[in-house]
C-alpha cells in the first residue's frame, strides 16, 4: 500500500534551535499513528509544518503523491490535510449546530458573505447534526458554543475538522487540559473514528497511546528515532533509554 503522507528530510530551524532535525515518517492510510517524545522535541513543529502553518528550512512533504511542502493552509484543508483547531475557531455566541454548519459551508468553498443559516435550511442542518451526533454533541446542537463545558468545546472543534472530511486529521494534545471524564470522551470517539479518516496523534497519556495507536513513531531532538506497532516500541532498547524511561 502507498503512503498516504511521506514526510522527507524535514528541517525546521529556530535560531539556533534545530526543531525537526532531518526528520523522516510516513503515515499509511486508515491508520491511526501516534507521535510520541519528550516536551521539545520537534512533535508540534511537525504538525504545524504539516498543517502549512510553518514552512521548513529544508525538506519536502508528500500529501497522496503531491508535493505540498509550498502550498498554502487554505489549499492544505481543500486537499483533506486539516488540524483539530485550525479552519475556523468557534463562534461562541453561535450555536454549536451553526458552528458546524458554518465548517460544513467553509468545506463547500462558499465564501463568507454567502453563508447561510442552518436553523433555517435542511440542507445544512442535517449534515451539520449528524457530526454533532458522531461526536457526541448530538443534544447539545442549539447551545451557543461559548456555553458549552471545555470538553465539549473540543468536541466541537472535531465535528468542525470533519466537516472539512478530512483524509489526514492532525490532532496535537486533544486531551489537554481535561478532566478524567472528559478525556474518556475523547478517547471514546478517537476509538469511533476508526475507519474514517487517517490520525496522526499527538499524546502524552501513553496508555491511551498504546490503546489506541496502530502505530507509533518515536521523535527525539527533532529525530525519528523509531516507527513500529505499539509492542514493538515498548520492546525497543532505544525508545526505552531515550524516552520511555525503563
Ligand atoms: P513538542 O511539541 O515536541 O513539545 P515543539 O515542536 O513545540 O516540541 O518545540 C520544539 C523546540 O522548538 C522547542 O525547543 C521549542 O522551544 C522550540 N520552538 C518551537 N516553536 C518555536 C518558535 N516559534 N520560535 C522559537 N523556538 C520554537
Ligand atoms: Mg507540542
Amino acid at each position: 500500500m502507498s503512503c498516504l503522507l511521506q514526510v522527507r528530510g524535514l528541517v525546521k530551524i529556530f535560531g539556533a534551535l534545530v526543531a525537526t532535525n532531518d526528520l523522516h515518517l510516513q503515515v499509511m492510510p486508515g491508520e491511526v499513528h501516534a507521535l510520541i517524545g519528550p516536551n521539545g522535541a520537534g512533535k508540534s513543529t511537525l504538525v504545524a509544518q504539516l498543517a502549512g502553518e510553518l514552512a521548513p528550512d529544508s525538506g519536502s512533504i508528500l500529501f497522496e503523491g503531491l508535493d505540498i511542502t509550498n502550498l498554502p493552509v487554505p489549499e492544505r484543508v481543500a486537499r483533506g490535510i486539516v488540524r483539530s483547531f485550525q479552519i475556523t475557531s468557534i463562534f461562541p455566541q453561535f450555536s454549536a449546530l451553526t458552528n458546524v454548519s458554518l465548517a460544513v459551508q467553509a468545506r463547500a468553498g462558499h465564501s463568507f458573505k454567502f453563508w447561510r443559516d442552518a436553523s433555517t435550511d435542511p440542507t445544512l442542518r442535517e449534515p451539520a447534526q449528524a457530526l454533532l451526533d458522531q461526536v457526541g454533541l448530538g443534544v447539545r446542537g442549539n447551545v451557543p458554543a461559548g456555553e458549552l463545558a471545555y470538553g465539549e468545546q473540543r468536541q466541537l472543534e472535531i465535528a468542525m475538522a470533519l466537516a472539512t472530511k478530512p483524509h489526514l486529521l492532525l490532532l496535537d494534545e486533544p486531551l489537554a487540559g481535561m478532566g478524567r471524564e472528559e478525556a474518556r470522551v475523547i478517547v471514546d470517539l478517537l476509538r469511533r473514528l476508526r475507519g474514517g479518516p487517517t490520525i496522526l496523534l499527538i499524546e502524552h497519556d501513553m496508555d491511551v497511546v498504546f490503546s489506541i495507536a496502530d502505530r507509533i513513531t518515536v521523535l527525539v531532538y527533532g529525530t525519528a528515532i523509531a516507527t513500529d506497532r505499539p509492542d514493538a516500541i515498548r520492546a525497543n532498547a532505544e525508545v526505552q533509554q531515550a524516552y520511555l524511561g525503563g
